[in-house]
């Protein structure tokens, strides 16, 4: 078609037409076979049977927000529930650059010694996207790990609110330990407000802190430090050490201004190296040392109701939000709400009303 800036009345005005573009960059793509659904209890055969094709194919069935996928997948995680193995799980956060992918490899392959265990990582950044930003838990950050026949490891679920981003991660903690998973590490960014949710799933809460910018303990979010059970110096090797050992020093006077956490135990703070694997045997004889405390005072089980409990109530106010949000006449009455706002010609608390009144008298529609 001409373009319609040609017309007479732009004169002076040409637009040359544009190049066509190729209808699509790969043009086998579409004809890609879609991959098949199975039934929820061939997922569930494959989950137990500790398939890792079938584990793959049912958590991207948990990350899907096409309804389909849901129902599948909650069925598939209802049915694994009563097969899930007796688990650690532990969370680790850091900033970037702090070396967690390093260190996870350690830490993996020390767990891994135990011929018992397997070990899956999954991760929680709810910034990332597949094609762009930080991609937490990609096997290409855990060398060692990604090619040990004993791992498992699942990129963050893509960009999402971070509510959804965790439930889905939490929901794939069930299936992975529905195929013989015991151990479960979810790895986060120590920035902003994804620890809160990691710690909401884990039992043993890891911070991973680096030595040898000047004021430590500046830049540390209290809260984060509070939920840590245990905070570890990382890169402590070279010339480092010594600056790691004083980091070490003032973290343990830090911690002590805080109250005993409910768990009893008093957060440690220890020293190690990721990269050269020093320390790491350390490390974990004292979260073993942690887990046998909680067990014994039962702070464990008790951790673990906890959380069951929370995960059902954000479950709740994710769906809840949902509804209400995609919810088309929701969505007009809010944008045509806003703008009487905006214009005073309403109340903010009036206009949630109103809104609120129809969502509740018309609730039982859909
Ligand atoms: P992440 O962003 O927290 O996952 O950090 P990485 O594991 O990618 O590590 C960031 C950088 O620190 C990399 O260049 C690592 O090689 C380096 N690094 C990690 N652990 C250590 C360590 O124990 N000692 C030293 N010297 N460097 C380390």
């Amino acid at each position: 078609m001409e373009h319609p800036e040609n017309d007479e009345l732009y004169a002076g005005l040409t637009v040359n037409k544009g190049i066509e573009q190729p209808p699509s960059i790969n043009p086998y793509l579409k004809k890609r076979a879609r991959r098949k659904l199975y039934t929820a209890g061939e997922y569930v055969e494959g989950i137990l049977k500790g398939d890792l094709s079938l584990l793959s194919q049912a958590v991207t069935l948990v990350e899907s927000n096409l309804y389909e996928h849901r129902a599948l997948a909650q069925e598939v995680i209802e049915k694994c529930l009563p097969h899930t193995c007796q688990s650690v799980r532990i969370g680790i956060t850091g900033v970037p650059g702090a070396g967690k992918s390093t260190s996870i490899d350690a830490f993996g392959l020390h767990v891994l010694k135990n011929p018992d265990n397997k070990l899956a990582v999954l991760a929680i950044d709810p910034s990332s996207e597949r094609s762009k930003g930080s991609i937490l838990g990609d096997k290409t950050r855990m060398e060692k790990l990604s090619v040990h026949p004993d791992a498992f490891i699942r990129p963050s679920p893509s960009a999402g609110s971070l509510g959804g981003v965790a439930r889905k991660t939490r929901e794939t903690i069930v299936l992975c330990e529905a195929a013989g998973f015991n151990n479960i590490f979810v790895e986060t960014v120590g920035v902003g407000q994804s620890e809160t949710a990691v710690h909401s799933m884990v039992d043993f809460f890891l911070l991973i802190q680096l030595a040898g910018t000047g004021d430590e303990l500046q830049g540390i979010k209290r809260g984060i430090m509070e939920m840590a059970d245990g905070i570890v110096i990382n890169k402590a090797d070279g010339n480092n050490i010594e600056r790691a050992k004083l980091a070490q020093a003032q973290f343990r006077n830090a911690l002590h201004l805080f109250p005993l956490p409910p768990s009893g135990w008093s957060p440690k703070v220890l020293t190690y190296s990721g990269y050269y694997e020093l320390g790491i045997a350390e490390v974990w004889d004292m979260i073993y040392e942690y887990l046998d405390f909680v067990r014994k005072n039962g702070y464990f089980e008790h951790k673990r109701q906890e959380q069951a409990k929370y995960w059902m109530y954000e479950t709740i106010d994710e769906q809840l939000r949902n509804h209400f949000y995609n919810d088309s006449i929701i969505r007009e009455m809010l944008d045509e709400k806003e703008h009487r706002i905006l214009t005073n010609m309403q109340s903010s608390f009036t206009a949630a009303h109103d809104v609120l009144d129809y969502y509740f008298s018309h609730k039982g529609e859909k």
